[in-house]
């Protein structure tokens, strides 16, 4: 597993606490930002919204978070693009 998370770049999870939802992640120093924006919104997902996760469509509530990951990943995709037409980035 080790090895695997190795080569992913960043790796995270999120869990529902009493007083709030809490996001854990490791990234390289090399890991894409977009990557790492997928990564962490996909867990802001599974903290966000009804989850879906059950023993008959775990996969579902992967792919819900899966849509706060693209979310995550198009806006900061754009925000670098306008950036860098500004002279920012
Ligand atoms: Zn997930």
């Amino acid at each position: 597993m080790r090895r695997g998370i190795l080569a992913m770049g960043a790796w995270a999870f999120a869990g529902r606490r009493p007083k709030g939802s809490v996001v854990h992640y490791w990234a390289a120093p090399s890991v894409s930002p977009l990557h790492l924006a997928y990564i962490l919104g996909h867990e802001v997902g599974h903290v966000s919204g009804k989850q879906l996760r059950s023993r008959r469509n775990a996969w579902r509530e992967e792919l819900r978070a899966d849509e706060y990951g693209a979310a995550a990943y198009l806006s900061l995709k754009h925000v670098l693009a306008v950036a860098g037409k500004a002279g920012a980035a």
